[in-house]
């Protein structure tokens, strides 16, 4: 059924996922404050508002696709006040569990339904309409949501309720930065000690060390071909956005009283490595920098 859309946030992800929701028959109406962002949109099919007021004031539904969560906490007191009783707010940035829960509130309380979905598959995901979904709603808003976001992805899983989708999203990702310093941490201590790259790879992708950053993204060149590291490491799924995610990680762990003590130590190393030589770069560089602590 053709539903009418308002879109905030039209940038690498959100583009190309307005896009898909008008290749599925959508009425999408969208703003960004980047005029380059809104051009791409308009030329994707995309109805371009003038304001943010504007895309949502007609919209059954209303997704955000923002960089952070004071962006979205931020933009949420203008379209909760601008979009028509009842809309149903989903946010499928990546934020704190607990603005997830406060901007849920927010629309609630302006008698809106929300829904959080951050995602993962990165803009190659986002392009291909192969995202996963990971959602936080009730039930009823899950249903109504989950039409919806299988226009943008391949999966959508229900976590549970508000700040659920978010919280899947921080523990899956930091389950992917440890492993990653644990892949590329294993090929430095392999190096020194005489094994070939291929030697290790053999092994560990069919051992018990197999996982996604080795055998998906693996961080040095040569067995993988299509991962970034046989392409100077251009992203992928870039380190400052691992960085972030990590930090949402260390913070909700530190909420929570659990020790995390890698998924700290990973958000540091992530840290320091997006912010010097690792800004722009795809997040399995950070082997560069493990392998000059070792030298
Ligand atoms: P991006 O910076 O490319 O896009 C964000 C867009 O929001 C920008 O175009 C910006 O102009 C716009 N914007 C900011 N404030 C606004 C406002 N108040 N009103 C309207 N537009 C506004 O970022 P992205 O890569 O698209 O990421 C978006 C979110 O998705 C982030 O939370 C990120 O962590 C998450 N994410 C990104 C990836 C990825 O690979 N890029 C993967 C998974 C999740």
């Amino acid at each position: 059924m053709t539903q009418t859309i308002g879109f905030i946030g039209l940038g690498n992800m959100g583009g190309p996922m307005a896009a898909n929701l008008v290749k599925a028959g959508h009425r999408v109406t969208g703003y960004d404050l980047a005029p380059d962002a809104r051009e791409r949109a308009a030329g994707n099919g995309v109805a371009v508002a003038a304001s943010a007021a504007e895309a949502v004031a007609a919209a059954g539904t209303v997704v955000t696709m923002l960089p952070a969560g004071r962006h979205v906490l931020d933009a949420y007191g203008e379209l909760t006040a601008a979009a028509p009783s009842g809309a149903l707010f989903v946010d499928c940035s990546t934020i704190a569990v607990g603005d997830a829960r406060v901007a849920a509130d927010l629309a609630r309380v302006a008698g809106h339904r929300a829904v959080d979905a951050p995602v993962s598959g990165g803009v190659a995901g986002a392009e291909a309409a192969g995202l996963t979904f990971m959602v936080g709603a009730d039930a009823a808003d899950f249903a109504d949501a989950e039409p919806l976001l299988a226009a943008m992805g391949r999966r959508v899983v229900h976590c549970g309720g508000s700040g659920a989708g978010q919280a899947a999203k921080i523990c899956n990702n930091m389950i992917l930065g440890v492993s990653m310093i644990a892949v590329s941490e294993a090929f430095v201590l392999g190096e020194s000690l005489g094994l070939s790259h291929q030697a290790l790879f053999d092994v560990a992708s069919t051992a018990s060390g197999q996982c996604w950053a080795l055998t998906a993204n693996c961080p040095v060149p040569g067995p993988v071909p299509a991962s970034p590291a046989n392409r100077d490491y251009a992203a992928g799924f870039a380190a400052t956005l691992m960085a972030k995610d990590l930090g949402l990680a260390a913070d909700a762990a530190t909420a929570s009283a659990v020790p995390a003590e890698l998924g700290r130590r990973a958000a540091e190393l992530y840290a320091a490595f997006a912010q010097d030589e690792g800004a722009g770069l795809d997040f399995s560089a950070i082997i560069t920098t493990l392998r000059e602590g070792a030298a």
